[in-house]
């Protein structure tokens, strides 16, 4: 192919994923959001190519004063978000923040206690992910299925058992608040520390709906910017304990990274300042969307996964895939519905083949407008959609509807 063939095909993609996800469909699924526009223009600000090697004050390269700035205030606003001390923002995903933490506190040929996948323990804890690839041994933690996250008194013995050096909490679903007091407790008997993954419920905590894990004892907590935080891709690691920040810091430079994308740290930093303003209301509206679908679903006959607290305390739910053949069969039928969501593991009988849970969540519904009056009608276009019923032209007719519109309607919530 020619190269203007190639730049050709290029637009054409970019477009297709524009049609797809701002103009055909409705993104149920809790791993991904839109941003606000002022921070996504700073990705294209002419700031990203630029070095920024070394500290700000000592940077290698010159002509940087401005770029170590944005830096410095990006760093400060996580930190005041999340009520840290230290914020480790040169962090490429929540996959390597996940590494960074582990880096912090184990050494290879450790051995760390994690939720195991049927409570939505995540890749990177185990064997597969930058656990095992930093030679840490994973021992899952055990199941409470009736809260799903760890069972405290079960997590003792184990943690007794099999002296580790770190145990891990937080999931790629969250149902109900997880034990981290009590874990701090079992982590000092045994002198581990305890990591917080706040990939999902970085937007829970940062909008103060969800307890702040490092109040409640965690060392670290890392997290993804781009899921209910809603900012630019990447990862960040918070602490409150001096020695971690120190090890985290040079584990960053010149540990992982040398330049790192001065365009993502300035998006990052709009993406704060939106939290600091408008954070309470946008994480409630989550939570209450999530609610509110998980019960208008449940009351339509769809096998929503229940909790001794109920369907959900946070903005996702799971849905018992298994009239579906699994969680990703179930994400193939709405997919065809122009409604997009993926499989999660539930602590339930298992799938041949595939996972036994559908994962949804509301980030970006409530970004693009939806609330919980909406969601009556949703409810009933995912059941028809799992049903197999032809409702793509009525979601997309619906989702044009509210094309253009990235923030919340309520004005003291507009994420704008
Ligand atoms: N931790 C959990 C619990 C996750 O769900 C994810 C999701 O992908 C990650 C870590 C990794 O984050 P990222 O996709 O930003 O690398």
């Amino acid at each position: 192919r020619t190269p203007d063939e190639q730049l050709a095909e290029i637009d054409r993609l970019v477009a297709e994923n524009h049609q797809i996800h701002d103009l055909d469909c409705f993104n149920l699924n809790p791993a991904t959001n839109v941003m606000n526009p002022r921070a996504e223009a700073l990705l294209a600000a002419r700031l990203g190519s630029r070095p920024s090697l070394g500290y700000p004050g000592e940077k290698y390269e010159t002509g940087l004063e401005a770029i170590e700035q944005l830096e410095v205030i990006a760093a400060e606003l996580v930190a005041d978000v999340f009520g840290a001390t230290h914020a480790e923002i040169r962090v490429p995903s929540g996959a390597i923040a996940n590494l960074y933490a582990f880096l912090a506190t184990c050494e290879p040929g450790d051995t760390i206690v994690a939720p195991p996948p049927s409570i939505g323990g995540h890749v990177t804890h185990h064997a597969g992910g930058s656990a095992g690839m930093y030679r840490l041994r994973t021992v899952p933690a055990p199941v409470d299925p009736t809260r799903y996250t760890v069972d405290v008194d079960a997590l003792r013995e184990t943690a007794h058992e099999v002296r580790p050096r770190l145990i891990t909490l937080g999931a790629s679903l969250n149902l109900t608040p997880h034990p981290v007091a009590a874990v701090r407790e079992i982590a000092d008997e045994v002198g581990a520390r305890v990591l917080f993954d706040a990939a999902h419920l970085c937007g829970m905590i940062a909008g103060g709906a969800w307890e702040n894990p490092l109040a409640l004892g965690a060392h670290l907590m890392t997290f993804s910017t781009y899921k209910s935080l809603g900012g630019p891709a990447g990862g960040v690691v918070v602490t409150n304990e001096p020695d971690l920040a120190e090890r985290l810091d040079a584990i960053a430079y010149p540990g992982l990274t040398a330049n790192f994308d001065a365009g993502k740290t300035a998006a990052l930093a709009v993406t704060m300042v939106d939290w600091q303003v408008h954070g309470q209301g946008y994480a409630a509206s989550m939570v209450g969307t999530a609610r509110r679908l998980a019960e208008e679903l449940a009351a339509l006959g769809a096998p929503v996964f229940e909790t001794v607290e109920g369907h959900t305390r946070s903005h996702q739910f799971a849905l018992r895939a298994h009239p579906w053949g699994g969680g990703q069969a179930a994400s193939r039928l709405l997919r065809r519905a122009n409604l997009l969501a993926c499989g999660i593991g539930l602590p339930d009988e298992p799938v041949d083949g595939d996972v036994n849970g559908l994962r949804i969540g509301t980030p970006e519904l409530v970004r693009i407008g939806l609330t919980e009056e909406d969601m009556p009608r949703l409810a009933s276009l995912v059941v028809r959609g799992l049903a197999g019923e032809p409702v793509a032209e009525e979601v997309t007719a619906w989702r044009r509807s509210l094309t253009g519109v990235h923030h919340v309607r309520q004005p003291e919530a507009a994420l704008v």
